[in-house]
């Protein structure tokens, strides 16, 4: 293994990569944005709205740009002045140890930086949403929301971490695999119940009444052969304008969940189109290729955590004068980094793929002008960016852009 002033060198180095990569790919896309549009979206603004949409993409990027300078500063600095070591020594002197030292060293460094994120999610919901006509919460629902969040991250994640700690010392280096599998169980029953058992945590979720709409469905549903039992509509309309759709669960479980946002905003025949492309998505097969995906990244990353966990180094580096489990947790999260930035990169350009098949699918059962009129009116209605940088589609999108998605729909 290698030496720890080295380490900590490469743990700087590569945080420092990222950041600049992150920052770079940002400046590109705004600048960018001054472009002339492509042909297939020519004129989808206003000349005001387009210049709305502009200074909505210029406030949210440079306000992002500077909090990660920040915080990727701070970081560094606690990185190097071997605050990690420090403060797990802290934690020991006040009589933590083993496992209950790892949770507490979690917990203590989550709290403070989930508190020094609150003033940040603020002034991003209650000043620029604010401005640009999104925001619709409340003060109230944003101090619920973080307690609510607390409380889940208490009841699923402290089990998990438990878990994970519990088996580091009773299988050593073997403890990857069974917890990969306790993961991959987690998730899929997370995608069964999801909607049943964490959205009405948050979210209102009431059956849609709409006549027509049924109606519609039904026929859409017919026509695919895709049974569409459960279709149920949540009020997104109490946090924000914008608008979005999903589906959740598998066989006899699905469900799908429409934003009253969405309602209110697109036609029945643009609701249907977007009911077809999220059914392509299914009869593709890429709900289950996506969980593949993640299981297979899950169990790699684990097994890579597992190679290098017990190196003493690692944690010296970070200021420690002993092995320490949870600052090698740390150290190997960056050191890993890279892997996640390819697999999420690869990722991507999968997602990506889906997407224009489910666009293909939606087509082909007659919903191609439909589908392209609601994009443009959630577009316009969330004052994206139509026209984005190629480097930031290839890094960021998990969607092809709307001129792509429109070509690919009318080709042929
Ligand atoms: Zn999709």
């Amino acid at each position: 293994m290698l030496e720890p002033d080295l380490i900590i060198w490469i743990l700087v180095g590569l945080i420092s990569f990222n950041f600049l990569v992150g920052i770079l790919i940002d400046r590109l896309n705004l600048s960018y944005s001054k472009k002339p549009f492509p042909k297939e979206i020519e004129g989808i603004y206003t000349k005001e709205d387009q210049e709305k949409a502009r200074a909505y993409l210029r406030e949210r990027t440079n306000f992002s740009n500077l909090i990660s300078t920040i915080s990727t500063l701070i970081f560094l600095a606690l990185l190097i002045s071997g605050f990690f070591g420090f403060w797990d020594q802290q934690l020991s002197l006040l009589g933590l140890q083993g496992i209950w030292l790892s949770l507490g060293f979690i917990a203590s460094l989550f709290l403070i930086s989930d508190l020094i994120q609150t003033p940040i999610q603020w002034y991003s919901v209650f000043v620029i949403e604010e401005k640009y006509g999104f925001n619709t919460s409340s003060l109230k629902t944003f101090f619920f929301d973080k307690i609510k969040g607390y409380l889940l991250g208490l009841v699923i994640g402290f089990p998990i971490l438990y878990l994970l700690f519990i088996l580091i010392e009773k299988m050593n280096q073997g403890f990857w695999w069974p917890f990969w599998i306790a993961i991959t169980l987690f998730m899929i029953f997370m995608q069964f119940f999801y909607t049943t058992l964490i959205v009405p945590i948050f979210n209102k979720l009431s059956p849609v009444t709409n006549e027509d709409l049924l109606e519609k469905i039904n026929e859409l549903s017919n026509k695919v052969s895709f049974p569409i039992t459960n279709v149920l509509m949540i009020d997104g309309s109490k946090r924000s304008t914008k608008a979005n759709a999903f589906f959740s669960g598998f066989g006899k479980k699905k469900k799908v969940v429409l934003y009253d946002t969405l309602l209110n905003q697109l036609n029945i025949n643009e609701i249907s189109a977007v009911f077809a492309h999220e059914i392509g998505h299914y009869k593709r097969k890429h709900i289950l290729q996506g969980m593949a995906l993640s299981i297979f990244q899950t169990g790699l990353t684990l097994f890579l955590l597992s190679t290098l966990l017990y190196s003493e180094n690692l944690s010296v580096s970070l200021g420690a004068e002993r092995w320490v489990v949870h600052l090698n947790l740390i150290a190997i999260g960056i050191l890993i980094s890279p892997l996640g930035s390819i697999l999420g990169f690869f990722g991507n350009m999968v997602s990506r793929k889906n997407e224009y098949e489910a666009d293909a699918f939606a087509r082909s059962f007659g919903y191609g002008e439909d589908l392209i009129g609601g994009l443009k009116k959630l577009t316009i209605k969330n004052l994206s960016n139509p026209n984005p940088h190629p480097f930031y589609v290839a890094w960021n999108y998990s969607h092809p852009t709307l001129a792509q998605r429109i070509n690919s729909i009318r080709k042929e």
